[in-house]
């Protein structure tokens, strides 16, 4: 049988929806599931880290893990992994695990892959599917170690509802600092605006949008929504978005509830960072826009006159 790890995605003190993403995947192939949460003063958690469908917790509860650093963490995960006897150590999509994974991967001689879409178990071997070339194609990897750790792309799994695990609490000990690398402080976005890897809807706008009114007026409809404001690279390398805002291949990948792409054509180097949305909507005055193809609902016009349209109409639905 299976043996899963999944390493909580845990961010200021709040276990992440990846991580009973994860576990319910995990499940679905008939796997055995653990789970191991990594920070400081994160017992509380228990209860969430059960009822996200883990059979047994590893906790590293220690003040010396309550900022990330890649070497201890990486040495939590092993211990945890080496404990349980685990056969695939999956990450969520985040920095961090994509910055631990190949290190565990290298502590325990294991196979490495990244953002991983699907697994299966096929003559009791490991089978991974991820994109490649730029999500041109899709990889199916045969795995010929016995041990997979592997980083899951933002999205691809989804969490089953009344999943419930069993509460089995095993602590770890504290790992030995890393005093190579000492992280002092984490400084998150200064602008105060919501992050793009957590929200539940994300509007990203496009070349179309012309010039920073532009971007202004699409911006207000975010700040309507509450949603997370994105961009194109195109819009990035003209000046009017920040890097952190770019969503793509070499920007971040979202997966939200609604991805809402105002003037951007579609390029494939920016589908790679929001096909897996669960719903596309695409305003675009080009109906012959690739963007289309894989949008789920479209609004063929001009965004200086649809964005007004649709505030309006938001702003009717919530008064
Ligand atoms: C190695 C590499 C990596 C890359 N990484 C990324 C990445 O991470 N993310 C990314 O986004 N791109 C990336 N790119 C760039 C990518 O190829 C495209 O150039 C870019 O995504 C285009 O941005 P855009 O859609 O905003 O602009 P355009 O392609 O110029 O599209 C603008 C769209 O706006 C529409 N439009 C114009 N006016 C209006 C209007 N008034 N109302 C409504 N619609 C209008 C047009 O019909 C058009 O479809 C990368 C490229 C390379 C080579």
């Amino acid at each position: 049988m299976a043996k899963v790890l999944v390493i909580a995605d845990i961010k200021l003190g709040v276990l992440k929806s990846s991580t009973a993403e994860l576990l319910s995947k995990a499940r679905a192939i008939g796997a055995e599931t653990a789970v191991l949460a990594i920070g400081s003063d994160i017992e509380s958690l228990i209860p969430d880290l059960v009822n996200a469908g883990s059979d047994t917790q590893y906790i590293a509860d220690d003040p010396g893990l309550e900022l990330f650093s890649a070497g201890p963490y990486a040495s939590c995960v092993v211990d945890a992994a080496n404990q349980f006897n685990a056969n695939l150590i999956w990450f969520g999509f985040s920095e961090s695990g994509k910055a631990a994974a190949p290190r565990v991967a290298a502590q325990l001689s294991a196979a490495c892959a990244t953002e991983i879409t699907d697994v299966e178990i096929e003559g009791g071997k490991i089978k991974v599917t991820r994109p490649a070339i730029a999500n041109k194609v899709m990889q199916k990897i045969l795995v010929n170690t016995e041990q997979l750790v592997a980083v899951v792309r933002a999205g691809a799994f989804e969490a089953k509802e009344g999943i419930k695990g069993t509460q089995n609490i095993v602590k770890l000990a504290a790992p030995e600092p890393d005093l190579k690398a000492v992280i002092k402080e984490l400084v998150s976005d200064a602008s105060g605006e919501i992050d793009l890897a957590d929200a539940d809807v994300v509007i990203s706008v496009g070349r179309g949008a012309r010039d920073q009114a532009g971007v202004d007026l699409v911006k207000e409809l975010a700040s309507d929504l509450k949603a997370g404001f994105g961009s194109s690279r195109a819009m990035v390398d003209g000046g009017f978005m920040a890097h952190n805002k770019q969503v793509g291949q070499t920007g971040k990948i979202v997966a939200p509830t609604l991805y809402i792409a105002i003037g951007i054509s579609g390029a494939i180097q920016h589908l790679a960072g929001m096909n897996g949305s669960k719903v596309i909507l695409a305003v675009n005055k080009d109906p012959e826009a690739p963007i289309f193809n894989v949008a789920d609902y479209g609004i063929v016009g001009d965004l200086f006159e649809v964005v007004p349209i649709l505030r309006e109409q938001i702003k009717k639905i919530k008064s």
